[in-house]
């Protein structure tokens, strides 16, 4: 998996066998011997995730990691504390302070890798760390803000419903959060709301059965996202290092401390909120990259993927389909007399217009100023795309357009209709060929008078 990890430790020989260790996994270990180069280091090298020592020369851990945390650069960086000292005053500090976890020593390897592995997973999933800023930045958008901080829902599954209600009991004080107790068979219910944080006994209905169903959460759609933190006998060990691997958040032990729990189910919900605002902002940047903002019909960039992917399939078929380009008639004329915002509601409703007159699997977008794309995959032939393309340019010639300001007025449209080439020749011809044959027989449509479909010469012949 890879990645970079900031260890700061002031005591040179821990340092060099955590190096040793991450080399031998494949992470790239930067390494600090105290609080303010491990804060530099944090800003500079964007690490992937920080093992942070409790007392440094300098700064306390805890300050540093508080730093951590108030700094937008640094503030989503998984950190793993790790301590010498058995205070447990210091532990839930660091968990209060946002540890993702903490753990003393000395560590247990393969728990340590195991946890490693699990945080870089979800930081990786949520399209978080270096290549998110990039990506957003490339698209042009700005980090999401803080996240959402208000109150989660929780599931509580254990095998006893008694031992849940009991878990529920002990939170709920310290919880501003919903807890529900669920039975296996309603946590894996996707119907209702999806809860932010499974919290699932290891072993639910017999040895593993807690992991399993972990399992059968992650593989659905609903609940691949939530958080999940298994309960088990002790954290350590091999059993340990296997449920953060087989996808475990956190984990909590049998007894565990409701302070602790709470403090550890407050950050899962923080990281996981970041993480479902992250994919959101990844979505929506995705769709602004291909979708007109005025209209809300696909660009031009999508059109040219889309068509290419419509020429694909049908060289794979043998079905024809056919390509159409739309210009509004004289429609410089509407904005010189009504102006350029009633130019635009006009592009609105013809978009709407024509949208409305399509299929669901043809494609529309609008490639130009006033100038649209429709492709029809799976035409019969000629006549029936025709007819598709005088259903639009009756659409939008048949009623006036009413305007915001009060007035109407009618607008045509001219089409120009052209289609993919038979059978061998499909496969050398270029999608921007078939797009140039329409615009063509658009030039003719225009010329003879428009308001008027015309068909390219190839097809009718
Ligand atoms: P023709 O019938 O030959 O197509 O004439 P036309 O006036 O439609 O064609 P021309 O290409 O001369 O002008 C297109 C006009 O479309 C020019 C421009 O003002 C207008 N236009 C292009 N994009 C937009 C837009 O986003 N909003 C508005 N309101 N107008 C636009
Ligand atoms: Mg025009
Ligand atoms: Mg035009």
């Amino acid at each position: 998996m890879g990645g970079k990890v900031l260890i700061a430790d002031n005591v040179a020989t821990n340092r060099i066998v955590l190096k040793v260790k991450l080399g031998a996994a494949c992470y790239s270990p930067i390494l600090t011997a105290d609080g303010t180069s491990c804060l530099a280091a944090a800003r500079s090298e964007s690490p992937d995730l920080i093992l942070l020592d409790s007392s440094l020369p300098d700064l306390a851990g805890i300050e540093v990691l508080r730093r951590l945390r108030a700094d937008p650069v640094t503030r989503d960086i998984p950190v793993i504390m790790i301590s010498a000292s058995r205070d447990a005053d210091l532990r839930l500090e660091a968990l209060a302070e946002g540890a993702d976890d903490y753990l003393g020593k000395p560590v247990d390897d393969p728990v340590l890798m195991a946890r490693l592995r699990s945080l870089m997973r979800l930081r990786q999933n949520s399209g978080e760390g270096a290549i998110r800023g990039a990506a957003l930045r490339a698209l042009g958008l700005a980090e999401p803000p803080e996240a959402f901080e208000g109150p989660g829902l929780i599931s509580l599954v254990a095998s006893r419903r008694d031992c849940a209600m009991r878990w529920r009991k002990e939170l709920q004080a310290l919880m501003p959060d919903r807890l529900v107790v669920q039975s296996r068979e309603e946590a894996l219910d996707e119907t209702g709301t999806i809860p932010d944080i499974f919290v699932i006994d290891a072993d639910l209905d017999g040895a593993g059965g807690g992991l399993r169903l972990m399992s059968d959460l992650r593989s659905r759609a609903g609940s691949r996202h939530a958080a999940v933190c298994i309960v088990r006998g002790e954290v350590g060990g091999e059993g340990a290092a296997m449920a953060y691997d087989l996808g475990a958040n956190d984990l909590l032990p049998a007894a565990f401390d409701a302070r602790e729990a709470r403090l550890r189910l407050r950050n899962l919900l923080r990281r996981k909120r970041r993480a479902d605002e992250t994919r959101a902002t990844l979505q929506n940047g995705l769709r602004l990259a291909v979708v007109d903002p005025l209209t809300g019909l696909y660009n031009r960039r999508y059109a040219g993927a889309h068509l290419a992917a419509m020429a694909e399939r049908a060289r794979q078929t043998g079905e024809r389909f056919a390509v159409m380009v739309l210009d509004l008639d004289r429609f410089k004329s509407v904005n010189d007399r009504w102006g350029h915002g009633a130019g635009d509601s006009v592009l609105v409703e013809v978009a709407r217009r024509l949208h409305a007159n399509l299929r669901p699997g043809d494609l529309i977008a609008r490639i130009g100023g006033e100038e649209f794309l429709v492709a029809l995959p799976e035409v019969r032939g000629p006549e029936e795309a025709r007819a598709v393309a005088e259903r639009l340019r009756e659409a939008v010639e048949e009623l006036p357009v009413t305007l915001s300001c009060g007035g109407s007025l009618r607008v045509t449209i001219s089409v120009g209709l052209a289609f993919s080439l038979e059978d061998h020749a499909l496969r050398t011809e270029p999608v921007d060929e078939i797009v140039h044959r329409a615009d063509s027989a658009l030039l003719v449509a225009k010329s003879g008078g428009r308001n008027q479909v015309t068909i390219e010469r190839s097809a009718v012949a």
